[in-house]
């Protein structure tokens, strides 16, 4: 689950992480007191969307010579009319894909003066099986940029959980930053602060970018992307009370009320699969065919008939669909389960494009009886290779 912005910062600032000062605003007519409460003269007006790259991203109501999501403003004034022009309207950057993200809140911030732009993220390295820092000089740019031209100046430093960030941690972590005087001390502070907000609150990713060194030799956090454990939420209330849904995919919100591991994506196969290894083998399969998935959807190993339906409907629902294909491997799930709850749900909203079964695994003749007396037009499949070339060819065909 990921936060805005400000709700990141929120947080942050409760570790004792220094942000600036900044009011959140969801209407322009709230910018003015929003910024008579700043100190000014500098005042920046930020888009919250679920992306990052907002500063050099483009509004597509505005055109392409208005400024981006992230903007400065020297007067209470400037923040009012960039307010009005903000909200509202669509911010495609590098992130959101090119039918971008609707900007409904902004988060109006004491500006700084900027000496330095540093990158900062913590992370679970896998590769070690631990939470690990990764910084570079190179910050408030694309980090997947650097990370692929200049890899010599991304230096990570893994954390032993039992000893925490260890003052050797901090002195690799200080030098690669290249940190001097208060702003090495203000660091020195502030990267076990990370470090203890990302373990508690079960974080999978802390992104910092930038981190800056201001004229005043001071540290602050500039940018701040959260996202959490998903599997972890249940113990922090207060990390769910900050989710804000209009930044999800309907599909994903309604999938995970049945607690079925589902991701939108952008082709137009639908998948329902039983495991997460045989969900990315068939959106494997589907690709080499060359077709793209609509979805990764597995609904787990031991899923009711209602399950199925409900996944059956999520993936009809989507209007991209032009092909359900429909792979199930029956360990503990039995496939005549999965062909009850095809039909039930087929029964509910119809079946308006092809769908291909294969089932395999226990009770794997009744499934198939199910299906074939079911009086539906389904297409069935002996293995996930013909699975697979069979949906395809109904896709393109039609
Ligand atoms: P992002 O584009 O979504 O990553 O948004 P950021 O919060 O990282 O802001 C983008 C850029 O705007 C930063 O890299 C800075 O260069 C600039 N910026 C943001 N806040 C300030 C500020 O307080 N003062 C100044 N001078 N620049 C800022
Ligand atoms: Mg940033």
């Amino acid at each position: 689950m990921n936060i805005h912005e400000y709700q990141a910062k929120a947080l942050l600032k409760s570790y004792g992480a220094p942000v600036a000062e900044g009011v959140a605003i969801f209407s322009a007519d709230e910018a003015e007191a929003a910024a008579k409460k700043l100190p000014g003269p500098l005042y920046v007006v930020k888009s919250q969307i679920h992306a990052g790259g907002r500063g050099k991203g483009k509004f597509k109501e505005l055109g392409p010579d208005a400024k981006g999501g992230v903007r400065l403003a020297k007067s209470v004034e400037e923040v009012v009319s960039n307010a009005r022009e903000m909200l509202g309207n669509t911010l495609v950057t590098k992130q959101t894909g090119p039918a971008g993200k609707q900007v409904n809140r902004l988060y109006i911030e004491d500006g700084a003066d900027i000496d330095r732009e540093l990158y900062l993220s913590i992370l679970v390295d896998r590769s070690v099986g631990r939470v690990a820092f990764v910084v570079s000089t190179e910050g408030g740019m694309d980090i997947e940029a650097v990370a692929e031209h200049t890899p010599e100046k991304i230096v990570t430093v893994a954390i032993d959980p039992d000893k925490g960030v260890t003052a050797q941690d901090l002195k690799t972590l200080a030098d690669a930053l290249k940190l001097e005087g208060e702003a090495r001390a203000d660091a020195e502070k502030l990267f076990p602060i990370l470090y203890k907000a990302f373990v508690e609150k079960d974080m999978s990713l802390l992104e910092v970018n930038p981190l800056i060194v201001m004229k005043n030799g001071r540290m602050r956090v500039l940018d701040a992307k959260v996202s959490f454990d998903g599997n972890a939420l249940f113990r922090h209330e207060d990390v769910v009370a900050l989710r804000d849904k209009t930044e999800e995919d309907e599909k994903e919100i309604e999938a995970s009320k049945y607690d079925l591991a589902y991701v939108a994506l952008d082709g137009n196969i639908g998948c329902m699969v039983n495991g997460a290894g045989l969900a990315m083998a068939t959106m494997d399969i589907i690709k080499l065919y060359g077709a793209e998935p609509a979805n990764f959807l597995d609904v787990g190993g031991g899923a009711s008939k209602e399950k199925v339906t409900h996944a059956f409907k999520i993936i009809t629902a989507d209007p991209a669909v032009k092909g359900i294909l429909v792979n199930i491997f029956g360990g503990i799930m039995k496939c005549d389960v999965i062909a009850e709850g095809v039909l039930a749900a087929v029964k509910e909203v119809g079946l308006k494009v092809p769908l291909v079964v294969r089932l395999e695994g226990t009770n794997v003749e009744l499934g198939k009886k199910i299906i074939n007396e079911s009086g539906l037009n389904v297409i069935s499949a002996d293995d996930l290779d013909d699975a697979a070339q069979k949906i395809v060819a109904a896709v393109k065909g039609a």
